[in-house]
C-alpha cells in the first residue's frame, strides 16, 4: 500500500488567537486542492477551539503539541486526551526535543502519552532524534532506536495504524540547517527496519516517518523525494500560509 504523504504544522508558541485563526483560514484554503497529502496544524492548546472552528469540514485537520497522560484530576496546568478529543483535536505530537530539552520529557513519559493517545481512538506523532554531539559521536541510530523503542512500550500491530514518527535531528530543528535529503532517508530507513522488527513488515511499511527540522520550500521536494521519508513536521514554515502551502504541494507532486 503507497503511504499518502503526512504534512503537518507545529505552531510552537507562536501567534495570538486572532493570528492563529486567520493562519488556519489561509493554510485550509491553500492546501484544499492537494488532496492526495493529509494536512494537520497543531496550534497552542489555547487556540484549537477557535482554529478548530476554522478548520472544520475543511482538507486540514486539528492538531495537538502536547498531551498529559492521565485523563483528569489535579495536575494543574495540564492537558489531557479526552479535553483533545472534545475539540476535534485528530493528531497530537508528542516527544517533541523541545518538550524533551525543557521540560523533562523522557522515554517513559513518552510512551505514557503515546498509551494516552491511543485509548482515546487519537492519532500519536512520536519525535525522535539526536543532537549534534550524539551524531558526532556516531550515535544517531542508536539514539533512534532507544527513543523508538521507548515511545512504541506496548504498542501493538493493530494500534500501528494510529502511530506517525517524526525524525527530527535536533541540530536541524529552527537552526536553518537541514539534514541532506541523504542523512534523512538513511536514518529514515533504519526506522523502517526497526518498526518490521517491532511489529512486522508489512506493518512497518505502512507506517509514516515524517521529516522535520528546517523543512521548507527550498527544500521539501529533494527530501520528500526519498523513498521512506513520508512527509513533513513544519516548525518555521508553518507559521507563514504560502510556505507551508507550498510544502503541501511538493509533498502532493511527490506522489504525482
Ligand atoms: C519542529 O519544531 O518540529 C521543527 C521541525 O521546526 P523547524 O521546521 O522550525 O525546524
Amino acid at each position: 500500500m503507497a503511504r499518502k504523504p503526512f504534512i503537518c504544522g507545529n505552531w510552537k508558541m507562536n501567534t495570538t488567537v486572532r493570528e492563529g485563526a486567520t493562519l488556519a483560514v489561509d493554510v485550509a484554503r491553500l492546501c484544499a486542492r492537494h488532496r492526495s497529502v493529509e494536512v494537520a496544524a497543531a496550534p497552542p492548546f489555547t487556540h484549537l477551539e477557535a482554529v478548530g472552528k476554522r478548520l472544520e469540514d475543511g482538507p486540514v485537520q486539528l492538531a495537538a503539541q502536547n498531551v498529559h497522560f492521565e485523563a483528569k484530576g489535579a495536575f494543574t496546568g495540564e492537558v489531557s486526551a479526552p479535553m483533545l478529543k472534545s475539540l476535534g483535536v485528530k493528531h497530537v505530537i508528542v516527544g517533541h526535543s523541545e518538550r524533551r530539552q525543557f521540560f523533562g520529557e523522557t522515554d517513559e513519559t513518552v510512551n505514557r502519552r503515546v498509551q494516552a493517545i491511543l485509548g482515546e481512538g487519537l492519532s500519536a506523532i512520536a519525535c525522535v532524534g539526536e543532537t549534534l554531539d550524539e551524531r558526532e559521536a556516531g550515535t544517531t541510530l542508536e539514539v533512534v532506536e532507544r527513543q523508538v523503542r521507548g515511545a512504541l512500550a506496548g504498542v501493538g500491530t493493530d494500534q500501528a495504524g494510529a502511530i506517525t514518527i517524526a525524525y527530527e535531528p535536533v541540530w536541524a530543528i529552527g537552526t536553518g540547517r537541514t539534514a541532506t535529503p541523504e542523512q534523512a532517508q538513511d536514518v529514515h530507513a533504519a526506522i523502517r527496519g526497526l518498526l518490521a522488527e517491532i511489529w512486522d513488515r508489512p506493518t512497518a511499511e505502512d507506517c509514516r516517518i515524517q521529516y522535520g527540522g528546517s523543512m521548507k520550500p527550498e527544500n521539501a521536494a529533494e527530501l520528500l523525494s526519498k523513498p521512506d521519508v513520508d512527509g513533513g513536521l513544519i516548525g518555521g514554515a508553518a507559521l507563514d500560509a504560502e510556505s507551508f502551502a507550498a510544502i503541501v504541494a511538493a509533498a502532493a507532486e511527490s506522489v504525482a
